[in-house]
């Protein structure tokens, strides 16, 4: 007898395309409503990438259209949605900051000087921040262990994450 259970792809499904992007909405309208979209964005998972949590670029089809990708990794229900969020937010510093924005760079370089930290806590956000660097040292390795079949990851950390 065979007895259907608890689908893990249902699971895997609740997290999708529309889910990202209404993250991506309430985001921006909760703590980004100054910033004006230039260029449309469209969010979505990319490859479950361990190092590199998230990534802003101009569609290379069309300069007009800004892509955020967050690694696939992040599609799993075990990753609270609050570190999934406060990637996005990430990214959307990078937004406000003018790069793949479509407006003026306010900055050489996109992470120089501790410019994302400065916008996270002039966005009310410090704590978000640093909620989000605590469990990436604590948890993140953990669940690459537990979950990167592929390959043990001894220190998945060691060089730090990037988005
Ligand atoms: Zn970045």
């Amino acid at each position: 007898m065979y007895i259907r259970c608890i689908d893990a792809i249902y699971y895997l499904g609740m997290r999708d395309q529309a889910w990202l992007q209404q993250q991506l909405g309430e985001i921006w309208r909760l703590h980004f409503p100054d910033v004006q979209e230039r260029n449309p964005v469209r969010i979505m998972f990319g490859r479950r990438a361990y190092r590199r949590l998230g990534s802003i670029s101009t569609d290379p089809q069309d300069p007009e259209q800004t892509i955020i990708r967050v690694t696939g990794w992040f599609q799993y229900p075990q990753i609270p949605v609050e570190i999934v969020r406060s990637v996005i937010v990430h990214e959307m510093c990078h937004y406000a900051h003018g790069f793949h924005s479509g407006g003026a760079q306010q900055h050489t370089y996109p992470h120089a000087g501790g410019v994302i930290r400065r916008e996270f806590a002039e966005r009310d956000l410090e704590e978000l921040y640093d909620r989000q660097q605590e469990w990436l040292r604590e948890e993140w390795p953990k669940f690459l262990r537990k979950h990167y079949k592929g390959n043990y990851i001894k220190n998945p950390n060691k060089k730090g994450n990037k988005q």
